[in-house]
Protein backbone atom coordinates (compact mmCIF):
# COMPACT_ATOMS: atom_id res chain seq x y z
CA UNK A 1 0.00 0.00 0.00
CA UNK A 2 3.14 2.56 1.19
CA UNK A 3 4.36 2.07 -2.33
CA UNK A 4 1.35 2.90 -4.59
CA UNK A 5 1.17 -0.74 -5.73
CA UNK A 6 -2.12 -2.29 -3.70
CA UNK A 7 -5.65 -0.91 -3.85
CA UNK A 8 -8.87 -1.87 -1.73
CA UNK A 9 -6.96 -1.69 1.41
CA UNK A 10 -7.52 1.46 3.72
CA UNK A 11 -4.43 2.11 5.81
CA UNK A 12 -5.16 5.51 6.63
CA UNK A 13 -8.21 8.21 5.85
CA UNK A 14 -5.74 10.87 4.83
CA UNK A 15 -4.27 8.26 1.98
CA UNK A 16 -7.49 6.76 1.00
CA UNK A 17 -10.98 5.94 2.24
CA UNK A 18 -13.87 4.38 0.79
CA UNK A 19 -16.42 7.41 0.59
CA UNK A 20 -13.89 9.80 -0.30
CA UNK A 21 -12.67 7.14 -3.46
CA UNK A 22 -16.76 6.58 -4.33
CA UNK A 23 -17.39 10.33 -4.89
CA UNK A 24 -13.75 10.85 -6.52
CA UNK A 25 -14.74 8.24 -9.16
CA UNK A 26 -18.46 9.14 -8.98
CA UNK A 27 -17.33 12.90 -10.06
CA UNK A 28 -14.61 11.84 -12.90
CA UNK A 29 -17.49 9.58 -14.28
CA UNK A 30 -19.32 13.20 -14.51
CA UNK A 31 -16.68 15.33 -16.02
CA UNK A 32 -15.10 12.49 -18.92
CA UNK A 33 -12.42 12.20 -17.07
CA UNK A 34 -10.22 9.29 -15.48
CA UNK A 35 -9.99 9.94 -11.91
CA UNK A 36 -10.74 12.58 -8.73
CA UNK A 37 -10.10 12.85 -5.46
CA UNK A 38 -12.17 14.91 -3.02
CA UNK A 39 -10.35 17.72 -0.94
CA UNK A 40 -10.97 19.88 2.09
CA UNK A 41 -12.08 23.17 -0.13
CA UNK A 42 -12.40 24.84 -3.65
CA UNK A 43 -8.92 26.61 -2.64
CA UNK A 44 -7.28 23.73 -1.57
CA UNK A 45 -8.23 21.94 -4.39
CA UNK A 46 -6.44 24.73 -6.41
CA UNK A 47 -3.41 24.91 -4.25
CA UNK A 48 -2.47 21.35 -4.03
CA UNK A 49 -2.91 20.89 -8.40
CA UNK A 50 -0.90 23.80 -9.27
CA UNK A 51 1.82 22.72 -6.11
CA UNK A 52 1.61 18.82 -7.63
CA UNK A 53 2.07 19.85 -11.35
CA UNK A 54 4.86 23.04 -10.59
CA UNK A 55 7.32 20.61 -8.09
CA UNK A 56 9.34 23.49 -7.70
CA UNK A 57 10.29 27.10 -8.46
CA UNK A 58 8.14 27.95 -12.51
CA UNK A 59 6.05 30.33 -14.19
CA UNK A 60 1.91 30.08 -14.21
CA UNK A 61 0.27 32.05 -16.76
CA UNK A 62 -3.13 32.87 -15.44
CA UNK A 63 -6.66 34.81 -15.97
CA UNK A 64 -6.64 38.20 -14.75
CA UNK A 65 -10.05 37.45 -13.56
CA UNK A 66 -10.15 34.80 -11.12
CA UNK A 67 -11.98 34.24 -7.64
CA UNK A 68 -10.04 36.40 -5.05
CA UNK A 69 -8.75 34.39 -3.15
CA UNK A 70 -6.98 32.38 -6.41
CA UNK A 71 -5.62 35.83 -7.26
CA UNK A 72 -4.52 36.18 -3.91
CA UNK A 73 -2.75 32.90 -3.70
CA UNK A 74 -0.91 33.36 -6.72
CA UNK A 75 -0.07 36.65 -6.25
CA UNK A 76 0.72 37.09 -2.80
CA UNK A 77 1.63 33.50 -1.74
CA UNK A 78 3.00 31.01 -4.35
CA UNK A 79 5.79 33.82 -5.21
CA UNK A 80 7.17 33.50 -2.00
CA UNK A 81 8.30 29.61 -3.21
CA UNK A 82 9.44 30.77 -6.21
CA UNK A 83 6.38 30.57 -8.30
CA UNK A 84 5.81 33.55 -10.70
CA UNK A 85 2.14 34.09 -12.20
CA UNK A 86 1.16 36.37 -15.06
CA UNK A 87 -2.44 37.01 -15.15
CA UNK A 88 -3.37 38.14 -18.59
CA UNK A 89 -7.07 39.17 -20.25
CA UNK A 90 -8.97 35.78 -20.39
CA UNK A 91 -10.06 36.70 -23.80
CA UNK A 92 -6.89 37.49 -25.32
CA UNK A 93 -5.25 34.87 -26.66
CA UNK A 94 -2.21 37.11 -27.83
CA UNK A 95 -1.64 37.68 -24.36
CA UNK A 96 -1.69 34.37 -23.31
CA UNK A 97 0.80 32.98 -25.86
CA UNK A 98 3.15 36.42 -25.27
CA UNK A 99 3.08 34.96 -21.62
CA UNK A 100 3.96 31.65 -22.25
CA UNK A 101 7.01 32.36 -24.17
CA UNK A 102 8.68 34.55 -21.73
CA UNK A 103 9.56 32.65 -18.59
CA UNK A 104 9.42 28.52 -17.41
CA UNK A 105 6.03 28.43 -17.66
CA UNK A 106 4.17 24.96 -16.52
CA UNK A 107 0.45 26.21 -16.21
CA UNK A 108 -2.01 27.60 -18.06
CA UNK A 109 -4.77 28.60 -15.61
CA UNK A 110 -8.73 29.69 -16.03
CA UNK A 111 -12.22 29.79 -14.65
CA UNK A 112 -14.46 28.41 -17.51
CA UNK A 113 -17.15 31.44 -16.20
CA UNK A 114 -15.23 34.11 -14.62
CA UNK A 115 -15.91 34.87 -11.11
CA UNK A 116 -17.43 38.06 -10.94
CA UNK A 117 -17.00 39.38 -14.30
CA UNK A 118 -18.54 36.27 -16.05
CA UNK A 119 -15.67 36.26 -19.05
CA UNK A 120 -15.99 32.70 -21.01
CA UNK A 121 -12.45 31.19 -21.03
CA UNK A 122 -11.98 29.90 -24.90
CA UNK A 123 -10.92 26.24 -23.66
CA UNK A 124 -10.42 25.26 -26.92
CA UNK A 125 -8.16 27.26 -27.94
CA UNK A 126 -6.31 27.32 -24.57
CA UNK A 127 -6.01 23.35 -24.72
CA UNK A 128 -4.28 23.46 -27.93
CA UNK A 129 -2.00 26.17 -26.67
CA UNK A 130 -1.06 24.41 -23.76
CA UNK A 131 -0.45 21.39 -25.36
CA UNK A 132 1.56 22.86 -28.14
CA UNK A 133 3.83 24.30 -25.32
CA UNK A 134 3.67 20.94 -23.65
CA UNK A 135 1.54 22.85 -20.43
CA UNK A 136 -0.32 21.75 -18.25
CA UNK A 137 -4.32 23.14 -18.58
CA UNK A 138 -5.82 23.71 -15.26
CA UNK A 139 -9.49 25.02 -14.96
CA UNK A 140 -11.72 25.83 -12.42
CA UNK A 141 -15.23 24.85 -13.48
CA UNK A 142 -17.11 25.85 -10.14
CA UNK A 143 -19.97 28.26 -11.81
CA UNK A 144 -20.56 25.41 -14.66
CA UNK A 145 -20.61 21.79 -13.34
CA UNK A 146 -22.70 19.43 -15.74
CA UNK A 147 -22.90 23.08 -18.16
CA UNK A 148 -19.02 22.45 -19.32
CA UNK A 149 -17.10 19.49 -19.85
CA UNK A 150 -13.04 21.32 -19.66
CA UNK A 151 -11.85 17.85 -20.70
CA UNK A 152 -13.20 17.73 -24.30
CA UNK A 153 -11.19 20.88 -24.94
CA UNK A 154 -8.49 19.64 -23.33
CA UNK A 155 -8.11 20.72 -19.51
CA UNK A 156 -5.77 18.15 -17.81
CA UNK A 157 -7.05 19.08 -14.58
CA UNK A 158 -10.55 20.46 -13.38
CA UNK A 159 -11.02 21.79 -10.10
CA UNK A 160 -14.11 22.61 -8.31
CA UNK A 161 -15.00 24.91 -5.19
CA UNK A 162 -18.00 22.03 -4.45
CA UNK A 163 -18.97 24.40 -1.31
CA UNK A 164 -20.94 25.88 -4.33
CA UNK A 165 -23.34 24.19 -7.07
CA UNK A 166 -21.96 20.75 -6.25
CA UNK A 167 -23.01 20.96 -2.18
CA UNK A 168 -26.06 23.23 -3.61
CA UNK A 169 -27.13 24.01 0.18
CA UNK A 170 -24.28 26.33 1.17
CA UNK A 171 -24.09 23.61 4.24
CA UNK A 172 -20.67 22.65 3.91
CA UNK A 173 -16.83 22.95 2.07
CA UNK A 174 -15.60 20.65 -0.36
CA UNK A 175 -13.18 20.80 -3.46
CA UNK A 176 -12.49 18.34 -6.04
CA UNK A 177 -9.71 17.51 -8.51
CA UNK A 178 -10.52 15.23 -11.50
CA UNK A 179 -7.70 14.67 -14.02
CA UNK A 180 -5.53 11.39 -14.74
CA UNK A 181 -4.94 8.21 -12.80
CA UNK A 182 -1.45 9.18 -12.64
CA UNK A 183 -2.35 12.81 -11.38
CA UNK A 184 -4.49 11.60 -8.90
CA UNK A 185 -1.56 8.76 -7.63
CA UNK A 186 0.94 11.78 -7.24
CA UNK A 187 -1.18 13.92 -5.33
CA UNK A 188 -1.52 10.69 -3.03
CA UNK A 189 1.93 9.59 -3.16
CA UNK A 190 2.98 8.88 0.72
CA UNK A 191 6.55 10.37 -0.16
CA UNK A 192 5.77 13.13 -2.55
CA UNK A 193 1.94 13.25 -2.51
CA UNK A 194 1.09 17.91 -1.71
CA UNK A 195 -2.47 16.20 -0.38
CA UNK A 196 -0.98 13.54 1.39
CA UNK A 197 1.27 15.33 2.98
CA UNK A 198 0.03 19.37 3.41
CA UNK A 199 -2.99 17.22 4.03
CA UNK A 200 -6.23 18.86 2.87
CA UNK A 201 -7.90 15.80 2.01
CA UNK A 202 -11.87 15.66 1.86
CA UNK A 203 -13.76 14.44 5.64
CA UNK A 204 -15.23 11.09 4.55
CA UNK A 205 -18.63 12.57 5.98
CA UNK A 206 -18.61 15.00 3.45
CA UNK A 207 -17.50 12.96 0.65
CA UNK A 208 -20.83 10.78 1.67
CA UNK A 209 -22.98 13.90 1.31
CA UNK A 210 -21.41 14.90 -1.90
CA UNK A 211 -21.96 11.60 -3.41
CA UNK A 212 -25.27 11.59 -2.83
CA UNK A 213 -25.70 15.27 -4.12
CA UNK A 214 -24.34 14.90 -7.33
CA UNK A 215 -27.10 12.58 -8.44
CA UNK A 216 -29.40 15.42 -8.34
CA UNK A 217 -26.92 18.08 -9.63
CA UNK A 218 -27.88 18.04 -13.28
CA UNK A 219 -31.82 18.73 -12.56
CA UNK A 220 -30.68 21.79 -9.98
CA UNK A 221 -28.32 23.50 -12.88
CA UNK A 222 -30.89 22.83 -15.38
CA UNK A 223 -33.17 24.60 -12.55
CA UNK A 224 -30.63 27.28 -11.92
CA UNK A 225 -30.11 27.91 -15.55
CA UNK A 226 -33.75 28.53 -16.60
CA UNK A 227 -34.42 30.71 -13.65
CA UNK A 228 -31.79 32.64 -14.32
CA UNK A 229 -32.26 32.98 -17.95
CA UNK A 230 -35.83 33.64 -17.42
CA UNK A 231 -34.51 37.01 -15.30
CA UNK A 232 -31.93 38.03 -17.07
CA UNK A 233 -34.38 38.20 -20.28
CA UNK A 234 -36.91 40.14 -18.13
CA UNK A 235 -34.78 42.64 -17.01
CA UNK A 236 -33.63 43.26 -20.41
CA UNK A 237 -37.50 43.90 -21.48
CA UNK A 238 -37.84 46.01 -18.66
CA UNK A 239 -35.49 48.78 -20.41
CA UNK A 240 -32.67 48.34 -16.97
CA UNK A 241 -29.39 48.72 -18.22
CA UNK A 242 -25.85 46.97 -17.38
CA UNK A 243 -26.95 43.11 -16.74
CA UNK A 244 -24.43 40.22 -17.98
CA UNK A 245 -25.67 37.14 -18.32
CA UNK A 246 -23.69 34.53 -20.55
CA UNK A 247 -26.84 33.22 -21.99
CA UNK A 248 -28.15 36.42 -23.17
CA UNK A 249 -27.47 37.66 -27.04
CA UNK A 250 -25.70 40.71 -26.11
CA UNK A 251 -23.17 38.75 -23.82
CA UNK A 252 -20.25 39.73 -25.86
CA UNK A 253 -18.87 35.95 -25.82
CA UNK A 254 -22.48 34.50 -26.43
CA UNK A 255 -21.57 32.42 -29.41
CA UNK A 256 -18.39 31.03 -27.35
CA UNK A 257 -20.37 30.19 -24.58
CA UNK A 258 -23.31 28.57 -26.60
CA UNK A 259 -20.27 26.82 -28.72
CA UNK A 260 -19.16 25.05 -25.05
CA UNK A 261 -22.33 24.27 -23.08
CA UNK A 262 -24.26 21.12 -22.80
CA UNK A 263 -27.16 22.65 -24.43
CA UNK A 264 -30.11 20.44 -22.73
CA UNK A 265 -28.04 22.51 -18.70
CA UNK A 266 -28.74 26.03 -20.18
CA UNK A 267 -26.20 28.95 -19.55
CA UNK A 268 -25.94 28.63 -16.00
CA UNK A 269 -27.12 30.98 -12.34
CA UNK A 270 -24.77 33.54 -12.61
CA UNK A 271 -25.42 37.02 -13.78
CA UNK A 272 -24.05 40.55 -12.69
CA UNK A 273 -26.04 44.15 -12.90
CA UNK A 274 -24.26 47.34 -12.60
CA UNK A 275 -25.85 49.66 -10.22
CA UNK A 276 -22.89 52.30 -11.37
CA UNK A 277 -21.95 52.74 -7.82
CA UNK A 278 -21.08 50.59 -4.58
CA UNK A 279 -23.99 52.73 -2.62
CA UNK A 280 -26.97 51.57 -5.20
CA UNK A 281 -25.53 48.00 -5.09
CA UNK A 282 -25.70 47.82 -1.63
CA UNK A 283 -28.90 49.26 -1.17
CA UNK A 284 -30.28 47.43 -3.95
CA UNK A 285 -28.52 43.81 -2.16
CA UNK A 286 -30.11 44.99 1.16
CA UNK A 287 -33.90 45.92 -0.80
CA UNK A 288 -33.85 42.63 -2.06
CA UNK A 289 -33.29 40.70 1.07
CA UNK A 290 -36.41 42.49 2.49
CA UNK A 291 -38.65 41.42 0.27
CA UNK A 292 -37.05 37.96 0.19
CA UNK A 293 -35.82 38.17 -3.39
CA UNK A 294 -32.80 36.68 -1.92
CA UNK A 295 -30.04 36.56 0.52
CA UNK A 296 -27.58 38.91 0.88
CA UNK A 297 -24.70 36.34 1.23
CA UNK A 298 -21.22 36.17 -0.36
CA UNK A 299 -21.26 32.22 -1.33
CA UNK A 300 -23.14 31.16 -4.32
CA UNK A 301 -24.79 27.87 -5.87
CA UNK A 302 -27.45 27.64 -3.03
CA UNK A 303 -30.87 26.67 -3.96
CA UNK A 304 -32.26 30.65 -3.21
CA UNK A 305 -31.14 33.38 -4.83
CA UNK A 306 -27.48 35.22 -2.83
CA UNK A 307 -26.13 38.42 -3.96
CA UNK A 308 -22.98 39.84 -3.46
CA UNK A 309 -21.19 43.22 -4.04
CA UNK A 310 -17.62 41.46 -5.61
CA UNK A 311 -15.23 44.47 -5.58
CA UNK A 312 -15.87 44.95 -1.75
CA UNK A 313 -16.13 41.59 -1.03
CA UNK A 314 -15.12 38.26 -2.63
CA UNK A 315 -12.38 40.61 -4.70
CA UNK A 316 -11.72 42.70 -2.35
CA UNK A 317 -8.07 40.89 -2.02
CA UNK A 318 -7.51 42.09 -5.71
CA UNK A 319 -5.78 46.00 -4.98
CA UNK A 320 -8.16 48.15 -7.03
CA UNK A 321 -5.80 49.05 -9.33
CA UNK A 322 -5.84 45.59 -10.69
CA UNK A 323 -10.09 45.51 -10.45
CA UNK A 324 -9.82 48.18 -12.68
CA UNK A 325 -7.66 46.46 -14.95
CA UNK A 326 -9.95 43.83 -15.32
CA UNK A 327 -12.84 45.83 -15.42
CA UNK A 328 -14.45 44.99 -12.17
CA UNK A 329 -16.67 48.21 -10.98
CA UNK A 330 -17.68 49.15 -7.42
CA UNK A 331 -20.96 48.81 -8.35
CA UNK A 332 -21.38 45.25 -9.47
CA UNK A 333 -23.69 43.03 -7.61
CA UNK A 334 -22.95 39.82 -8.67
CA UNK A 335 -26.32 37.50 -8.22
CA UNK A 336 -26.60 33.81 -7.80
CA UNK A 337 -30.05 32.98 -9.20
CA UNK A 338 -31.87 30.25 -6.63
CA UNK A 339 -33.99 26.99 -7.97
CA UNK A 340 -36.70 27.71 -5.59
CA UNK A 341 -39.68 30.13 -5.51
CA UNK A 342 -42.16 31.41 -8.14
CA UNK A 343 -39.93 32.49 -11.04
CA UNK A 344 -42.98 35.02 -12.45
CA UNK A 345 -43.25 36.32 -8.66
CA UNK A 346 -39.67 37.21 -8.12
CA UNK A 347 -39.10 38.78 -11.43
CA UNK A 348 -41.80 41.72 -10.27
CA UNK A 349 -39.61 41.29 -6.76
CA UNK A 350 -36.56 42.68 -8.64
CA UNK A 351 -37.61 44.68 -10.79
CA UNK A 352 -39.95 46.53 -8.46
CA UNK A 353 -36.88 46.91 -6.13
CA UNK A 354 -34.30 48.20 -8.50
CA UNK A 355 -36.84 50.89 -9.54
CA UNK A 356 -37.23 52.33 -6.14
CA UNK A 357 -33.31 52.27 -5.61
CA UNK A 358 -32.71 53.93 -8.49
CA UNK A 359 -35.14 56.61 -7.77
CA UNK A 360 -34.49 56.91 -4.11
N1 LIG B 1 -13.11 28.93 -7.24
C1 LIG B 1 -14.13 29.78 -7.44
C2 LIG B 1 -14.54 30.12 -8.83
C3 LIG B 1 -14.79 30.34 -6.35
O1 LIG B 1 -15.81 31.18 -6.55
C4 LIG B 1 -14.36 29.99 -5.03
C5 LIG B 1 -15.01 30.56 -3.84
O2 LIG B 1 -15.85 31.43 -3.94
C6 LIG B 1 -13.29 29.11 -4.89
C7 LIG B 1 -12.69 28.59 -6.01
C8 LIG B 1 -12.81 28.70 -3.53
O3 LIG B 1 -13.69 27.77 -2.99
P1 LIG B 1 -13.76 27.36 -1.44
O4 LIG B 1 -14.40 28.50 -0.72
O5 LIG B 1 -14.55 26.11 -1.41
O6 LIG B 1 -12.36 27.16 -0.98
Amino acid sequence: VFRGELEGCYLYSRHSNPSVNAFGKKIAAMEGMEAGFGVASGMSAIASSVLQIMDGPGHIVCSNTVYGGTWALFNNVLPKFGIEVSFVDPKDLTAWEQAISKKNTKILFTETLSNPLLAVADLKSLGEMSKKHGLKFVVDNTFTPMIISPAEFGADVVVYSCTKYISGSSDLIGGAIISSQDFINQLIDVNTGIAMLHGPVMDPRVAYELYSRLDHLGVRMKAHSQSAEKLAKKIVEANIEGVVYPGLETHPQFDLMKSQIHQEYGYGGMMTLDMGDLRKALDLAKKLQEVKFGLFAVSLGFTRTLMSCPAASTSSEIPEEEQKKMGLKTGLIRLSIGLCGDDDVMIDRFINSYREVIKS
